[in-house]
């Protein structure tokens, strides 16, 4: 797809977006305008739009200069939406007698204007929140939801969890309790036999069906979550013993996040509502059935069951998963419990960009070969020789002499045996050639491996002022793939193939694999840098998890943020401006004080003085520049 696309003399914005698939994965919030630009679209409608571009040089104006990250809140309202109309539309289509309850799971993205932007938008839809810890909870606990909202309590529980649960079902909240393991009873049984009020009982059941993709351990027998059959089966024997059966309300299983496979999810489901309906007619008083998270993002845009996409729609999944309840509960003449969903990703990976500029660029290969006195040794001519005379014809088998000579080159000098100057110039020679190797092996029809991964390994890269450890956690953890393309100058070509690196002095810290609907790139077509020219680039559908597992290596801190709103008038509206850690808040997480710091400093400054070596104005001033660049930015200014 991509050659031929940059095959063409006539370059154009078309050509940009199929080259980087963002009609395929923008999920339609995304266009390119005819000057290059990229405009994320709220409404899906491309006459009105966001320029990321312009957006960036008003935040400079602002001081806040990239690495940025940007939140487009009425992203999150189009997903909400989405979600609730795709279940509605399925209810509807199969006369399904049940309803349908989201909620969200704040460990997906626990930023204050992501979970109040979600609750604003899903307040119509009776949006509930899911919470993991006791932490969680007590931030569940004091948002406003709407009555008739769940409020699900998953994560391991002990008594101050417990007791938080109840605090959150005395405020009015619908507060269920999910047992995930058998011991989580006791406490729960403890809290009747002491009289006190016990709130509604659900329990996490171990399905026999697994998900798919980057995360399907948490699903399957051998998972860390959730009860066996026999497991659920004693701890309802227990409940019902203490006249509890009746808190009994909800059903849970997750099968992992980002299923990728539609068939997973059916499977998952029959299998759920089979053991639903059983226990339904067995005389639990189950109402809600959770089928947890797992619903996909199509980061890729490929459709299909690669860890990076999905081979379904969101509509697809609301009909299967309310088609396979619907189906299981007639055939078992049980009634259609509210179908819970605890999807996460799929309502937050859209709303967020984060934008880097890109500080230079690192390559292998001389943009000329060296300059010869005729005074080299005899390897270093060899080497020369082989550069001038590789072709189109002769490439493998000059290439493979090229290999020995540098190694030979190398024993010599280990020896003691060359000079500097001539291991530099056979090093820059070597090279050249195998920058020709591979400009010639692209030419042939068939091309050997060894040629492939040179090619590879040939590749310029882009010096990108963020942290992938800060920024894109789950590409480093995972390899998971995330879109990237420049923001601007996409009315031309780009000329260049480049792997990404950041600033941090870590060799993982690099992206390095990319989507592609038909592959996975090794490198992101480029422009060329223009000296004196910003060039930024954005990685776009971060919005989940990505959040909030970055962490400080080499303390780079949480970057610049802001929300971006398209006003009614079709104006670009900036709020929520929220300035990225300066050096002395990442220090500060790791036990030091900036006066402390300073002190320390003033110290040396002041011994200095004494010695005669600085004189009093100087130390002061190098004193005060200390403190200052405390207070910046972390990243490259
Ligand atoms: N519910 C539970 C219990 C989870 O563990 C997770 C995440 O893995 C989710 C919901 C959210 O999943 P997703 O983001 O895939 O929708």
């Amino acid at each position: 797809m991509s050659v031929n696309v940059l095959g063409t003399d006539h370059f154009t914005v078309k050509h940009a977006a199929e080259l980087y698939g963002l009609d395929a994965w923008g999920n339609g919030y995304l266009v390119i305008r005819d000057d290059g630009h990229l405009v994320v679209t709220p409404e899906r409608d491309p006459r009105y739009g966001i320029d990321v571009y312009e957006v960036i040089q008003r935040l400079a104006l602002e001081g806040m200069r990239t690495p940025v990250l940007l939140r487009f809140p009425q992203l999150l309202d189009a997903q909400v939406r989405e979600l609730a109309n795709s279940f509605t539309r399925a209810i509807q289509e199969y006369q399904f007698g049940g309803k349908f309850l989201p909620v969200y799971p704040i460990k997906v993205n626990q930023q204050r204007p992501v979970i109040e932007g979600l609750l604003a938008s899903g307040r119509r839809y009776g949006l509930g929140l899911e919470v993991g810890s006791r932490a969680e909870l007590m931030l569940a606990a004091a948002l406003p939801t709407p009555p008739g909202s769940l409020l699900i309590c998953n994560g391991y529980k002990d008594v101050e969890y417990l007791s938080s649960a109840i605090l959150a079902a005395r405020l009015g909240k619908q507060v269920v309790v999910v047992v995930e393991k058998p011991f989580e009873l006791d406490p729960i049984l403890d809290l009747a036999a002491r009289g006190e009020p016990v709130p509604a009982i659900g329990f996490r059941i171990r399905l026999r069906a697994r998900g798919s993709g980057l995360w399907e351990k948490s699903g399957g027998f051998a998972s860390k979550f959730g009860l066996t059959t026999r497991q659920l089966l004693a701890a309802l024997d227990r409940l019902a013993e203490a006249g509890l059966q009746k808190n009994v309300t909800l059903l849970h299983f997750h099968i992992g996040s980002q299923v990728t496979e539609i068939r997973k999810v059916k499977s998952a489901v029959r299998e759920g509502g089979r053991i639903y309906a059983k226990l339904r007619s067995s005389g639990v008083p189950l109402r809600y059935l959770d089928v947890g998270g797992g619903l996909g993002v199509d980061y890729d845009g490929s459709r299909t069951s690669s860890d990076a996409s999905v081979n379904y729609s969101v509509q697809e999944y609301a009909n299967d998963v309310v088609y396979s309840i619907h189906e299981v509960c007639e055939d078992e003449g049980v009634p259609p419990p509210t179908i819970v969903c605890e999807s996460g990703r799929m309502l937050t990976a859209h709303h967020s960009m984060l934008v880097a500029d890109v500080r230079g660029s690192i390559s292998g290969i001389d943009p000329e070969p060296p300059l010869l006195t005729g005074k080299e040794a005899q390897v270093v001519e060899e080497l020369a020789e082989v550069e001038r005379t590789i072709n189109v014809k002769n490439y493998r088998e000059f290439y493979h002499d090229a290999v020995e000579y540098r190694d030979q080159m190398y024993s010599l000098f280990n020896l003691g045996m060359l000079g500097l100057d001539d291991r530099a110039k056979a090093e820059s020679l070597f090279w050249t050639v195998a920058g020709k190797t591979v400009r010639f092996s692209r030419k042939a029809k068939f091309v050997a491996e060894e040629f492939v991964e040179l090619g590879l390994r040939l590749h310029d890269k882009y010096i990108c002022n963020f942290s992938v450890f800060q920024s894109l956690p789950d590409h480093w953890a995972l390899d998971q793939l995330f879109p990237v393309l420049p923001i601007h100058r996409l009315n031309t070509k780009p000329t260049k193939r480049a792997a990404l690196v950041d600033i941090t002095c870590d060799s993982d810290g690099e992206v390095d694999k990319f989507v592609d609907r038909k592959d996975v790139k090794e490198a992101l077509e480029v422009h060329e840098l223009i000296p004196g020219e910003a060039y930024y680039l954005g990685f776009v559908l971060l919005g989940a998890y990505q959040d909030t597992m970055g962490d400080l290596h080499n303390l780079f801190g949480r970057v610049h943020e802001a929300e971006v709103v398209l006003d009614a008038h079709g104006e670009v509206e900036l709020r929520a401006m929220r300035r990225g850690e300066d050096a002395s808040q990442a220090l500060r997480y790791f036990g030091f004080d900036e006066e402390e710091l300073a002190r320390s400093i003033d110290i040396g400054l002041r011994a200095r003085v004494e010695d005669g070596r600085l004189d009093r104005e100087e130390a002061a001033g190098l004193l005060d520049d200390y403190r200052a660049r405390l207070k910046r930015y972390t990243y490259l200014i």
